[in-house]
Parts: C-alpha cells; structure tokens; sequence
C-alpha cells in the first residue's frame, strides 16, 4: 500500500520550489496532490485538419513542420515562426521570446500543435501551439486536464507533477467504499477512477471516474448529516417548555401583524418546544423577511418557561443590533438582557459573567465571546444563531454544551432551493420564511454600463444631499486578497479625491481587524460616512435605515445570491432605495442574470436561477456556507448523483444505524475523515 500523507516534496520532479507553490495551492501530502482535481479538460484527442479551422477556436492539429524556425527581432523582444501543412492547408505556428524552440523542430518531421487559432483573410496562424514530436502525447493527442492555478505554477508543470503522482499510487491505492456498496450502484473501483479522473482514455472513463468520486463524496456528507441527526434523536429528551407561556403576548404588542409565514414558523418552533425533543432547526428567511422577531418570541418562550437564552450574531455590531432589538420589544415584560461581546471592559464582563452564572440575566446576546470556557449558565434553555453559515457546527454545539440539552435554532438569510436546502442541511429540521412584510418596498434596481458612470454618480450626489448614505462594493478580483484590496483602495483614491471631494467617504475591506470594521460600521450607522466603499465584507445584516443606494461595481463577476444579499443592505427604511448594478460584457448570460436582479426581489428565484445560470460551483463558491467543501461534486448538476447518494445514506444507516457492522467499517473511516474536519471549522 502506498502511503498518502507522504509529503509531495518526495513525489519525481517536485523540486523545493515546487513544493512552495504546491503548498500554496493546498497540497501537501500525496493525497493532496491526487484529489487536486482538474478544473475542466481539453480534448485534444482528436485532430482537425487545418483547413476546418476556425479564427478563434482552441486546435489540436497533426502538421508537418516545412520550414525552419525562423527568429525575428522585434523592438524588445523576438518572434518565432514557423511553416506548417497537413494535407488540407498551410499554417503558420508563432511565439514569441522563444528562441530556445529553433533547435525542437526539423523540416520534414511531423508534429502535434495544440493552441489558439487566428484566421485571418483564409491566412491561419496558431498562437504560441503546445506541441509534441511525432506520436508523443504529452500536451495533445488525448484529453488533457486543465488545473486550477492561481500562482506561479504551470499547467505543464502539474500536469508532470501529477502523472508522477499518479503512477505511484495507481494499483495501490486500497478501495475507500465497501465492495457492497460498489456492486450495488455500479461504482468504478478507487484505483481506476483516480487515475481516470485525471488522465481519462476517453469521456466514457472520466464519466464513470467522476460518478464514482462524486458519489463517494456526496454519500460520505449524507451519512455524516444523517448520522448526526440520529444522534441528536436519541439523545436524552429535551427540554419541554411551558404549553402555558403564551408568545401572543409577544405578538400582540409588536407594533405590526406578523405575516402568515411567520405565524407558521413559530408554530413550526413553539411544536419542537413544547415537545420532548431537542430542537435543531434551521430557520431560513430571505432579507428583511423578520426572523428577529421570531428569534425574539422564542426566547420569550424559554425564558417566561424558566430557562435563559443566548442569541450569537457573528459580529459585535450585530450583536448590538439585536440587543437593541430585543430591548425594544421584550424589556416591558421584565426580562432582563445584556450583551456580551470581547470589546467591553473586564469589570463589565466579569460582573455579567457572574449574573449569567446566578440567573440574574435571561437573555444573552453576544458574539463568538460567548463560547469561550468562563461563559457558564445556570439553566440554558434555548440557542440562537443567526446567520448561520459564519459558524461551524462546531460552535454551534460548543455553546449548546453550556446548558443541558438546550433546544437550537439556527437563522440564515441565505436562500438556497428547498429541495437542496433539505438535503444538504439533513442534520437539521427547517423552516423557511417564505414571505416578506406587506408594504415592503421594491428596491428598484437598474443595471448600467460604464457610459452610464457619470449619470450614476451624479444620482448619488442627488441623494446624498437628500441628506441619504450610499455603498459602493467592488468584488473580489482574484483569489488573491492583496490583489482585491488593492482594487479597493485604488477605488477608494478615485471616489474620494475625484469623484466625491466633498463628501465623507470611507472603505473597509476584509484585512481590517474585526474590531475597526465594527467601528467604520458604527461611523456608517451613525451617519458620519456618507458613501461606504467596500469589498463584500459589509456585515451581513446590518442595518442601516438611512442608506438608499447600492452600487455594485462589476456586478458581473457576482453570483446572483450574492448580489441579492448584497441589495438586502438598502431597502430598510423609509427612503425609496435603489441597486445599481454596474457591469462589462455583452455576454447572453450576463445580460439574462443581470435581468433576473432588475426583474425580481424574491431571494428564492434568484437562487434558482442563479443555479441554473452558472452551476453549483460558482454558487456555492461564493456564498460562505457552514457546509464542508466538495471537492468534486457540483450541487446541480449531480442533483442526481445526490438523489442516489441520500437514498444510500438512508438505507445504509436504517439497517446500521451506527456503522458498526464489519462491511460498513470503510464507510465509517470515510465520514470520520470527512467530519473531523467540518467539526473543526
Ligand atoms: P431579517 O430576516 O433580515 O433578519 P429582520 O428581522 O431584521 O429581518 O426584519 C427586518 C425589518 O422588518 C425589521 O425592522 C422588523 O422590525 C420588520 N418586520 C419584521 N416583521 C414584520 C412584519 N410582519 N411586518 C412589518 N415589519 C416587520
Ligand atoms: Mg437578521
């Protein structure tokens, strides 16, 4: 057997600085290295004559080289060319700087080319070609995997690197899923389907590669959801809350009626509650849909039945935002509440510390502060985590272990498809708050091209003397945070200095410690920053009633839920309030998404059309979700591959509901593996 955690510096031409840009793509370890899977492939397998080819398409091309290299010098740098013909046409194959190819070509010989076409009044020429001598099918000739590559590395290189990795392990590698399970769903074996996955013969062997560890990958998350359900069903019972605690009380003092979804939702909560039964439960709500209250009438529930309640926002300045919240709506029935968050003084901690320990405070808002070790309760009822996907499971249970089998409600405004919602939170039970306050007004948005700048930004002075406040957001470039914050900063020059001197403009990125972000959010809130420029950072949730407008800058480059997470910024007070959408491209599929954004506010179709628009790996890409990465599942297109998967996970565990059973010990290895990790988010 070959072992996997073998550092990649012993792999064949992994060389120290190779090992750094591994590292820095994440591979460490031969396993690393092997599930480092290809982002897409060129099929380069079969050739084109060259007479077919067509100005712009990428080529793989079988041609005989007829002239010598020739090597031009061009103001600075030099230019290779050199004639080629198949039996259809002649080409010219050109590089540049690349002196070094004069001696890899012999007039007469026969080469594979594989590279970009430009055809020019019938004349052909192939862009700086990959190639191979005679039959050679190191760069064409076959499908070739195409990796993702953010640093110094080159195709060519991992490409190496990779077959060398491979051929240590192929034939080697012990199979990860019970042959039981393989017969039954038709499974590629692991030795084959890894090889495959990266250098398949054909589609038909990556196919049957990518099904497999797509499979392996979705079941080994299902079983891990649904063993952790079971858990939590046969845990010892939970609390019952008081049937005779009425949160009408609640209701009837809030100064608006809840809508139908709410109602619905709560009696969904006040169920699990008043049950036996532990409750983990997922409530999902688009922006502005009202999961505070719910938040609130629930820990009313546990708090008039006896219990204390913790509510953990992901940042202080939420934190705040609920404290001041719940004040509002639950102080006059005599509960006492605090926050607690790392910001405040020792001696105010220390003395709500001591208060939460005595039962002295009913309600404790607060930040991750709250799961540290001297956090203790003296009867924790009831667990509230908003937005839910900044905190792992892990925490999420860490606190729930301060009190005795507390019920757990987590809130998300990320809206995700039911049916994926369903699976992919299958630990949980939900909720979902389908429905937004009556009178709720549509935020008109607009999507405009970069002629429109001027137009939009005198739009902006208009409502910033109107005495509004305004968001620039600019995306993420690249995968790489010094690069984004650049683009910020230098967004930020420009607004400042040209665009709007006279205004009080800010920006705040996500390098910034949390503590200073917390303070620009206060300024912002405040009213002392008109325009806010901003990577995608701006605090989830965060409500600011006087900012109307929402500019996002390439909005293109965006997911659509996430630029409807985004839009949710505005729209939360009295002010007409508006989204600009800025965007490059004239791609169909630009124009249709920046449609959907103009055309609805419903966080619900975006979110279907945004699957259907790009795929799952982009969707979930950007999204920060508290779920575990896939590796190589893509949540809508292998919506069956899920379906299978689920039903497995079902069948498995509804005959060995522990994987105890000898034939499911591999099974067990592989959620472990899986787990472990999400556990330590
Ligand atoms: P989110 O679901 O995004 O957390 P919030 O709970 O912050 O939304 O609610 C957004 C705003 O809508 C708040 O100002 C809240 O008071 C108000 N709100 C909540 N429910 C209703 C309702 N049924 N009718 C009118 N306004 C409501
Ligand atoms: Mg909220």
């Amino acid at each position: 057997m070959v072992d996997l955690y073998k550092d990649v510096k012993y792999i064949k031409g992994v060389g120290p600085n190779r090992v750094k840009l591994l590292n820095k793509i994440g591979i460490f370890t031969l396993k690393d290295l092997i599930t480092y899977y290809p982002r897409t492939y060129e099929d380069r397998s079969k050739p084109k004559n060259l007479y077919e080819c067509q100005d712009g398409e990428e080529v793989f091309v079988r041609a005989i080289a007829c002239s010598r290299l020739s090597d031009i010098r061009l103001r600075g740098r030099t230019m290779q060319k050199l004639l080629i013909r198949d039996e259809t046409a002649t080409a010219e194959a050109m590089w540049f700087n690349q002196s070094y190819l004069k001696s890899k070509f012999e007039q007469g010989k026969e080469y594979g080319f594989y590279g970009r076409v430009s055809k020019k009044y019938g004349k052909i020429e192939l862009m700086s070609p990959q190639f191979d001598e005679g039959n050679s099918t190191k760069n064409t000739g076959r499908i070739i995997p195409i990796y993702p590559l953010t640093y110094n590395l080159s195709q060519n290189n991992l490409r190496k690197i990779m077959e060398n990795g491979i051929k240590e392990v192929y034939g080697n590698l012990e199979e990860t899923l019970p042959n039981y399970i393989l017969d039954e769903y038709k499974l590629e074996k692991i030795n084959k389907a890894v090889k495959d996955i990266h250098f398949p013969e054909g589609f038909n062997d990556f196919n049957t590669a990518r099904t497999r560890l797509v499979f392996e990958e979705l079941l080994s998350v299902q079983l891990a959801l649904l063993e952790l359900k079971n858990r939590y069903m046969n845990e010892e019972k939970g609390i019952i809350f008081d049937k005779n605690v009425k949160i009408s009380d609640v209701i009837n003092s809030l100064p608006f009626k809840l809508t139908g979804a709410q109602r619905r939702v709560l009696e969904e909560i006040e169920g699990d509650m008043e049950s036996d039964k532990t409750m983990n439960r997922l409530l999902q709500g688009d922006v502005g849909s009202g999961k505070t209250v719910v938040a609130m009438c629930s820990a009313y529930k546990a708090v008039k039945s006896g219990y204390q309640a913790a509510i953990m926002a992901p940042t202080a300045i939420l934190a705040n935002q609920h404290l001041e919240n719940f004040r509002n709506i639950l102080e006059k029935f005599d509960i006492k509440m605090e926050l607690l968050i790392s910001g405040i003084t020792k001696k105010k901690k220390e003395d709500i510390l001591q208060r939460l320990e005595n039962g002295e405070i009913d309600i404790i808002i607060g930040t991750h502060a709250l799961i540290e070790d001297n956090v203790k309760f003296k009867n924790l009822g009831l667990v509230v985590t908003d937005e839910q996907h900044r905190f792992g499971v892990k925490q999420r249970s860490k606190i729930a272990s301060k009190g005795n089998n507390p019920d757990v409600l987590v809130m998300t405004a990320t809206p995700i498809p039911r049916t994926l919602a369903l699976i992919l939170y299958g630990d949980l039970d939900i909720s979902i708050i389908d429905e937004l306050p009556p009178n709720r007004k549509k935020i008109e948005t607009f999507a405009v091209n970069k002629n429109m700048t001027d137009r939009v930004n005198a739009f902006i002075k208009k409502q910033i003397d109107e005495g509004r406040q305004a968001y620039i957001v600019c995306p993420l470039v690249e995968e790489n945070e010094e690069m984004d914050l650049k683009s910020v900063e230098k967004l930020y020059e420009t607004y400042k200095t040209e665009v709007f001197p006279e205004y009080k403009v800010e920006y705040i990125h996500g390098k910034l410690k949390q503590k200073e972000k917390d303070e620009i959010m206060d300024r912002f809130k405040k009213g002392e920053i008109d325009i806010l420029i901003s990577t995608t950072v701006i605090e989830v949730g965060v409500d600011v009633p006087n900012s109307n407008i929402m500019v996002i800058e390439n909005a293109e480059r965006f997911g659509l839920a996430q630029l409807h997470q985004l839009r949710g910024r505005v729209g939360r007070g009295e002010y007409k309030s508006y989204c600009i959408l800025k965007y490059e491209g004239k791609g169909e599929t630009v124009r249709k998404r920046m449609k959907v954004m103009c055309d609805t506010n419903d966080g619900f179709i975006i979110s279907e059309k945004d699957l259907e628009l790009r795929g799952s790996g982009d969707f979930f890409g950007t999204m920060q979700h508290g779920l575990p990465e896939f590796k190589i599942a893509n949540l809508f297109e292998d919506m069956q591959i899920l379906k299978v998967a689920q039903e497995a996970a079902i069948k498995i565990l509804s005959k060995d509901p522990k994987l105890e059973n000898k034939e499911n010990v591999l099974l067990k290895r592989l959620i472990r593996d899986k787990f472990q990790k999400r556990i330590e988010i």
